[in-house]
């Protein structure tokens, strides 16, 4: 369960290999006990409380992957993000964020029935640059916005060890399919995190990664612009962003929650287009899009 990064500071692996909708834990044993993300898995949790009891709680962003055990923890213990505090932690409204009001109750019903989302109090929050303080361990939250709002990574300066959360370097490449998300605010934040001096990463999906650090940063940034690419060559004929979800360009397929997932698809289609369009390498006629 727990995999060793430095004298006190640990991995904790999670459910499903920390694949969504599951993520990555990080605990840290110092003068003061932390454990970063409660989207491990609610047994995990359980287990990591019994043994360790944390003293402090973080959680990354409202993306239930991330803070979906939450609700295990007591409200004093626990930190979040100021952006979106009035919504986070109310399942409903955070919903209503994150999807529009006729999939609400779809996303309930995903996010309550795998990682087991539930309601939960949140008594402390922190801004760009707070420093926690673990006893040797410092701990500094690094708002990096666009994929949410309220994303962000945090850097252990001590260790040059970055947790860059959902910066994750997976396959699939970065996500930005809430109505908030945004590409260029994305991107900057990518390039942002890049300048810390970091010699270990710790991805909430894919663990730890201590090589080829500088490649994983070129890889993932490089798909904002293999997506622009396959977005153009598919309006080689006039589309409507619904065509674009039959196409499932970004997703391939759409195993389960079909709709929220072809929500998805269609923001992150639709946030292309736009960009292209700024850029003038494709119009809008009659209602659908191709290329100028
Ligand atoms: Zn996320």
């Amino acid at each position: 369960m727990l995999k060793q990064v430095t004298k006190n500071i640990f991995l904790v692996e999670g459910k499903s290999n920390g694949r969504f909708p599951f993520c990555h834990s990080v605990l840290i044993r110092d003068r003061i006990t932390a454990l970063i993300e409660t989207g491990c898995g609610r047994d995990i949790l359980k287990e990591i409380d019994e043994e360790f009891s944390p003293d402090v709680v973080i959680y990354s962003h409202a993306h239930p992957d991330h803070c979906a055990g939450s609700s295990f923890f007591p409200a004093e213990k626990l930190w979040g993000p100021e952006e979106h505090k009035e919504t986070t932690g109310t399942m409903r409204r955070m919903a209503e964020r994150l999807v529009i009001p006729g999939l609400v109750e779809d996303w309930l019903s995903l996010m309550t029935s795998v990682p087991q989302l539930e309601n939960f109090k949140v008594g402390n929050y922190f801004g760009n640059g707070h420093v926690f303080d673990f006893g040797k361990t410092k701990l500094e939250a690094v708002h990096a916005p666009g994929h949410t709002d309220d994303h962000y990574c945090f850097y252990l300066p001590n260790e040059k060890i970055m947790l860059t959360t959902d910066i994750d370097f997976t396959s699939f490449g970065p996500w930005y399919a809430n109505p908030e998300s945004d590409i260029d605010t994305f991107i900057d934040s990518i390039w942002r995190l890049r300048n810390y001096d970091i010699e270990t990463v710790l991805s909430s999906h894919l663990g730890v990664i201590d090589n080829g650090i500088e490649e994983k940063f070129d890889q993932f940034l490089a798909v904002f612009e293999e997506r622009d690419e396959k977005v153009l060559e598919f309006l080689n004929a006039p589309r409507s962003i619904e065509d674009f979800v039959e196409e499932a360009l970004i997703y391939h397929s759409y195993p389960y929650g079909e709709s929220i997932l072809r929500f998805f698809e269609a923001q992150m289609d639709e946030k292309h287009v736009k960009r292209l369009i700024e850029r003038g390498l494709v119009k809008e006629v009659g209602g659908k899009f191709v290329r100028a």
